[in-house]
């Protein structure tokens, strides 16, 4: 028996139990089972690495476009710009909102990505949040022109 961890090849004269490595002490079918736990988990994050990238990308646009309509909105005293600029706004934080619900992923503090499955509640929280600011957003721009 050859050890999966440091490659031990077992001697008949080794007293250790059957299942442990003479050399290292780690159980033979323990040390199996954990690469391949590190291989699953490694599977799943290249999959939802995709959904990283997605939301990452998506919230930097967000803010872009909230910004540039913030300044519009500055610059402006037409009132019909300033609506259309906040319905703008309402759109963008609507489509990031629907990006987070696709991804599963929300951005944590310091704009961490964090997992829907490892922070329930965070992301529970943001995607509220979002669709508040979105609804909020366009009431103010409703607000200005009525
Ligand atoms: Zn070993």
């Amino acid at each position: 028996m050859k050890c999966p961890n440091c490659s031990y090849l077992r001697k008949s004269e080794d007293i250790a139990a059957k299942w442990q490595c003479p050399e290292c002490g780690i159980a033979y079918n323990k040390f199996q089972t954990r690469t391949m736990d590190l291989k699953t988990k490694n599977h799943d994050y290249i999959r939802t690495n995709e959904n990283a990238a997605k939301i990452k990308s998506s919230y930097n646009k967000t803010l872009l476009s909230i910004g540039l309509l913030l300044v519009i909105i500055g610059l402006s005293n037409a009132q019909i710009i300033q609506f259309i600029c906040a319905v703008l706004i309402s759109i963008s934080i609507l489509v990031f909102a629907r990006d987070m619900l696709i991804t599963e992923y929300c951005i944590g503090q310091f704009n961490r990505l964090v997992r829907k499955e490892d922070s329930p509640f965070m992301y529970k929280f943001e995607v509220i949040c979002a669709y508040g600011l979105a609804a909020w957003s366009l009431f103010l721009g409703i607000k200005c022109v009525f």
